[in-house]
């Protein structure tokens, strides 16, 4: 607690985290338990997406055909709504972006938006999860998650493709300024939160 009401604060010592890893690999159960000790803010650009598809907006529209492929919604879209999210909760100890970003082009808009709020990212923590496992939670999720993503094994698949081809540049952007970092994300989920923890606790 001391360490919130500190970063709370000092806007220069905020917690500004990427939850990193390919689909299925617990980003938002964990991001869930960050929140509640941390108390940051949790964005995730899927949770958005289909808080717009929901609603049926433009944005939801335009998003659509993308996801149910499997496919990225184009960055000029996903940026935009990331931007609008972030500006909208400037006073929060910090953020954990999940599922953003997912390009290069996407990291350089991140890291210009933090600069334009004098700050930066602190850490991208990546779960490390085998293909296998994946797979096989996706499908477990897809029962009880209404997310028609979830269910095609065949979209699953192009989700994992699509994550090793366009998405894993972006751990390397953050490794070479020695920001990324890797955790086992297997285990418990108590076991792999402990190991989140002690990448935060020493930032
Ligand atoms: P997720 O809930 O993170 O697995 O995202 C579900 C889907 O939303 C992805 O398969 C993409 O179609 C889309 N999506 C989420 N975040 C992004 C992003 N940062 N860039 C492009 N598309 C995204």
């Amino acid at each position: 607690m001391y360490r919130l009401a500190v970063y709370h604060n000092c806007s220069d010592m905020r917690i500004n985290l990427i939850l990193f890893g390919p689909p299925g690999s617990g980003k938002g159960t964990q991001a869930a338990k960050l929140v509640e000790k941390y108390g940051l803010l949790h964005i995730s650009t899927g949770d958005l997406f289909r808080y717009e598809m929901g609603n049926d907006t433009p944005l939801g529209q335009e998003a659509k055909s993308y996801i149910a492929k499997g496919e990225l919604v184009p960055d000029s879209v996903t940026i935009g709504m990331l931007r609008n999210k972030v500006e909208a909760n400037p006073d929060v100890p910090g953020y954990i972006f999940d599922g953003f970003p997912r390009t290069i082009p996407q990291c350089e808009a991140l890291d210009a938006l933090l600069a334009d709020m004098d700050e930066s990212i602190s850490r991208l923590i990546m779960l490390d999860v085998p293909d296998k496992e994946i797979v096989e939670r996706i499908l477990n999720r897809g029962i009880t998650s209404g997310r028609s993503d979830d269910l095609d094994q065949a979209i699953i698949q192009n989700r994992i493709d699509v994550y090793k081809n366009e998405t894993t540049p972006v751990f390397d952007y953050y490794a070479a300024k020695g920001k990324s970092v890797k955790v086992a994300g297997v285990g418990s989920i108590e076991d792999i939160f402990i190991r989140l923890c002690s990448e935060i606790d020493v930032l």
